[in-house]
């Protein structure tokens, strides 16, 4: 059997175990450190970031942005339903409710129409009076007048940038503060900005499978230096200024290792070499595919959006591609090489069943029919003819 092709697996750059081994000879293998330290003022510079909190992972620094902003029990939180679960999941943990919002089908992310459709009605208390979503009849049961969301996540998917400028427009219009999940995003662009920066708050995953790695861990950016410096307070442990350990706050363990900072240092000095990468090879699958009839790509809309496409997503129609979604995976799979379906929206997971959704239908057409193709940077010219081989069966090209 030939080597498994893995839909994004780690891809060193060399540089991280010098890094790791100033925390094993300096024996700083401990939570938090220089490395750590060192880690946050570069990705200042990455980002465009005023002030970084380097943290434990992507899902934690969403849980603190949140609870920075007061979010609670009776809380509605909107967050965009096209996205991984890690999005969402925080809102739960504090047991405010989901409010999960469709996507435009240009970018694929929060459609900024739908958002203020939201909020509106959230406010007038007559969620079912869109007319939009079957699924806007959940809303908040008492009497009296409406209340707006708490706060809005938007997630810039596969590394193409949300629609900013107008989601932006929205949210401060209501005067609702915005968390960008850009956990997918690093070195994506939004109108000459790096994404994560637009906002109140930008979080950051460097996950495994993400287009850096410290094998786990995430990052909370903003330009307000009292937020991040609260943020570092909250993530350990919460502990007042005293010499015995006292505390007035509940705290969380979600500081960064030494260890594993030492990692993202290395990996940092190849984040525009791996953006360029990650971009070769999308630019490779439309060349292959560009006469496939019934294949689109998740696609850059204009020149103000620049992605970083951490993972190359196609829509196959099978009406027209002579294949569908589904055949084309298990062929991948045959062949040994990993491609996975896009993500499965908020709003038709179990576990969100019973939250608010604003829905137009885009997201479940691309759950049907999306791809996400093989898209680490480290595929090899050999690897690549093994993909271009069952590309070529399955469209018969
Ligand atoms: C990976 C990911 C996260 C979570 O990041 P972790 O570091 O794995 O906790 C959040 N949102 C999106 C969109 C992601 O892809």
């Amino acid at each position: 059997m030939a080597k498994k092709i893995y839909l994004c697996s780690p891809h060193m750059g060399g540089g991280e175990m010098k890094y790791v081994k100033e925390a094993f000879d300096s024996n700083w293998v401990a939570p938090l450190g220089p490395n750590v330290d060192a880690f946050e003022r570069e990705l200042c510079v990455a980002t465009g970031a005023k002030h970084v909190a380097a943290l434990s992972s992507g899902t934690a620094a969403i849980h603190l942005s949140l609870i920075m902003l007061g979010v609670g029990p009776d809380d509605y939180v909107i967050g965009t339903s096209f996205t991984f679960s890690a999005t969402v999941n925080p809102i739960a943990y504090l047991g405010a409710t989901p409010v999960l919002i469709d996507s435009e089908s240009d970018t694929w992310n929060m459609d900024p129409g739908l958002l203020e459709e939201a909020i509106q009605s959230l406010r007038s208390q007559h969620p079912s009076g869109t007319g939009i979503s079957a699924r806007s009849v959940v809303g908040p049961q008492s009497e009296g007048p409406g209340r707006l969301p708490k706060a809005i996540i938007v997630a810039h998917l596969y590394g193409m940038p949300a629609r900013m400028k107008e989601i932006m427009a929205v949210a401060d219009k209501y005067g609702i503060p915005v968390v960008e999940d850009a956990a997918e995003a690093l070195g994506s662009e939004y109108m000459g900005r790096r994404v994560g920066c637009n906002s109140k708050f930008g979080i950051l995953s460097f996950n495994g499978n993400k287009i850096i790695t410290t094998s786990g861990g995430g990052a909370l950016i903003s330009d307000d230096e009292a937020l991040i410096a609260r943020a570092r307070f909250l993530a350990t442990q919460a502990r007042d200024p005293a010499p015995h350990y006292q505390h007035s706050v509940i705290g969380y363990n979600y500081r960064m290792s030494n260890v594993v900072a030492g990692v993202g240092r290395g990996q940092l000095e190849v984040l525009d070499l791996r953006v360029r990468q990650h971009r070769e090879l999308n630019q490779w699958y439309r060349e292959l595919l560009k006469d496939v009839p019934g294949v689109t790509f998740q696609s850059e809309p204009s020149p103000d959006f620049y992605s970083n496409f951490w993972l190359t997503c196609i829509v196959i129609d099978p009406a027209v591609a002579g294949t569908d979604r589904e055949k084309l995976r298990l062929a991948f799979e045959a062949a040994n090489i990993e491609s996975r379906p896009l993500w499965k929206p908020m709003h038709l997971q179990p576990v969100f069943a019973g939250c608010p959704a604003y829905v137009n239908g885009t997201s479940e057409k691309l759950f049907e029919n999306g791809l996400c193709l093989p898209s680490g940077s480290n595929i090899d010219d050999e690897g690549r003819e093994r993909i271009a081989e069952v590309l070529k069966r399955e469209f018969g090209i």
